[in-house]
């Protein structure tokens, strides 16, 4: 249509310079064609104008809309251009960010990037220039505040009409409760990993543990029958079983105990103790196989005698204070050994110092723990299943107290631990105090009953009471001991096991409680179990002692209820 009206009007514009007269019908018709065609032309142009303004306002629309959008998006936006300058960041960025849009406008993306995380972003902006596909990664972003937050990113690159030079957007949501739950869950996937590695290495441990005095138990006991050996060897060979039986059933102990800590059965005896008298104790205890080792052991005890009392479970102090010192005791090879306390304010600070192979700065704080041993690499040929510490260091703070340590390898290591000194002048120590060595046993001659279906068991009690057992019965299950003790109304002392068949040994004290009230039960166990002292209280024994029974302290429970006899 354009190109005809340009044709017409160009014919017109030549005849009429040419002179020529222009004939009225060729006018008239060309003229009307033209001013239709104009007509048109006219209104196609408004219609055009109309749509203009229509998509005008549509673009001004949609534009409004993605800035809306842009701006309220649930995640934050940041555009950067191809040298990683912010050109445009959304209201969610800023509020992330606690700053204002100015604030990052034509600054460098960098800026806002720990220094740790620097290269994992470079890297991640190399792969969306080269638009390669990638997933989202995770940074840490620096706030206005300077506080960080931890920031999961993902890139894309915008394309536009106008310019030829590449923006990327960059979808930013903050991870940090995400990447704070993923930090603990690693953590404590590391830590279930290193406590199955280390129970791993517990009971490879503890089988070498059991194993190599059982292994002397078991070796020597075969030896002693041989026909021809000499006194002496005889001597040595049970030495060695016994020792072999104390290191055991110090393993066992460890197990048990850590058993008890850890499921909460560990209970507390708290008494008034004279913690002079503990120390010497424990100086005397341990002072012949020290020398025997041919160390030096000394101790000091700062307090006058009378003020030296702690309301404390005695049994643990005196744990705590074993443990140390066997430890010492084990890794020292030649020098001193020191034990005792200052007064610290509120507290009494114990030590045990020795001049011994010390522990490397890096494992101070794991042999704390439980299982781990100081020279896990160059593991010494040292006894110890690397639970005393552990033991130890919840005895403390059962306690009340803390437990720390100095040292340095080669020169020595010092264990500090300390125990509230809650002193009361006025009561006098009650500390039970076993008969002290050369005492004269002298109870009498007792009727005793025996109690016990285990064969073994029974001989050792039968021996040991034999020379101050006037009449020793004996009752294989708890209906026998109670049937036993109606038909003997005149016995003195009953040796109950707890674990009888039929019948167990507080059920049948109880029924013994009912007939008689004056015989003195005590009772055994071998259990080792929390709770086993009171159970038997309750049932109403009068007192208890552990299996395997140690002869003195049998000994010891018989002289205090028989001793003024
Ligand atoms: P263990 O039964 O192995 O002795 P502990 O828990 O008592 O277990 O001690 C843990 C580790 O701490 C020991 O294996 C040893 O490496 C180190 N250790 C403890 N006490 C001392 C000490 N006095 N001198 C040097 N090392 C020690």
């Amino acid at each position: 249509m354009e190109d005809n009206s340009k044709l017409l009007r160009e014919r017109a514009k030549e005849e009429l310079r040419r002179g020529k007269k222009i004939e009225t019908s060729l006018y008239e018709t060309d003229l009307k064609v033209l001013v239709e065609e104009l007509s048109i032309y006219q209104i196609e142009l408004e219609h055009q104008n109309q749509e203009l303004i229509h998509s005008q306002d549509e673009i001004q629309q949609s534009n409004d809309r993605y800035l809306d959008l842009f701006d309220n998006a649930p995640v934050g936006y940041l555009i950067v251009d191809l040298n990683g300058v912010i050109k445009d960041i959304n209201q969610t960025a800023c509020v992330l960010l606690e700053s204002e849009k100015n604030d990052y406008i034509d600054k460098k993306i960098t800026k806002i990037i720990h220094r740790d995380f620097q290269d994992v972003y470079y890297m991640y902006f190399r792969t969306l220039i080269n638009q390669k596909p990638n997933q989202p990664c995770d940074i840490k972003i620096q706030k206005s505040n300077n506080l960080f937050f931890y920031a999961r990113i993902q890139g894309a690159r915008q394309c536009h009409i106008t310019s030829n030079d590449p923006e990327f957007r960059l979808a930013i949501i903050d991870v940090t409760i995400q990447k704070e739950m993923e930090i603990k869950l690693l953590a404590a996937k590391e830590q279930a990993e290193e406590s199955d590695r280390l129970k791993s290495a517990f009971l490879a441990n503890m089988s070498h543990e059991i194993r190599t005095p059982m292994n002397g138990i078991l070796g020597f006991a075969d030896l002693l029958k041989e026909p021809d050996l000499t006194g002496d060897e005889q001597q040595e060979y049970i030495r060695i079983i016994e020792k072999s039986g104390i290191r055991m059933l110090n393993i066992i102990n460890e197990i048990i105990d850590i058993s008890k800590i850890e499921a909460g059965l560990m209970n507390l005896d708290i008494n008034e103790s004279n913690i002079n008298k503990q120390i010497e104790d424990i100086y005397s205890f341990f002072k012949p196989e020290v020398e025997a080792k041919g160390l030096k052991l000394s101790y000091r005890n700062i307090l006058p005698v009378h003020e030296a009392i702690l309301k404390t479970d005695r049994e643990k102090v005196f744990a705590i204070f074993t443990n140390l010192v066997k430890n010492a005791i084990k890794y020292t090879y030649e020098g001193s050994i020191e034990i005792g306390y200052v007064k610290r304010g509120s507290f009494l600070e114990f030590y045990a110092k020795d001049t011994g192979i010390g522990i490397p700065k890096d494992r101070q704080q794991a042999i704390f723990e439980r299982f781990i041993q100081a020279d896990v690499s160059d593991k010494m040929a040292q006894q110890g299943a690397g639970l005393g510490l552990s033991i130890t260091k919840a005895y403390v703070e059962m306690l009340g107290g803390k437990i720390w340590l100095a040292s340095e390898e080669g020169r020595g290591s010092e264990f500090y631990f300390t125990l509230p000194y809650n002193f009361e002048p006025v009561k006098e120590s009650i500390d039970q105090v076993p008969p002290a060595q050369g005492t004269t046993f002298n109870v009498g001659k007792l009727k005793i009953l025996v109690a016990e279906d285990d064969e073994v068991s029974g001989m050792l009690i039968d021996i040991t009471v034999k020379s101050f057992g006037n009449e020793i019965l004996k009752a294989g299950t708890g209906v026998e001991a109670v049937q036993v003790c109606r038909d003997n109304p005149d016995i003195d002392l009953i040796l109950m096991d707890i674990r009888l068949s039929e019948m167990s040994g507080y059920e049948a004290t109880q029924q013994i409680r009912e007939f008689n009230r004056e015989v003195v039960i005590i009772a055994q166990t071998a259990y080792g179990l929390s709770g086993d002292r009171e159970k038997s209280i309750l049932a109403g024994c009068n007192d208890y002692i552990k299996k395997p029974i140690n002869k003195k302290e049998l000994l010891s429970i018989i002289q205090r209820y028989f001793g003024s006899k």
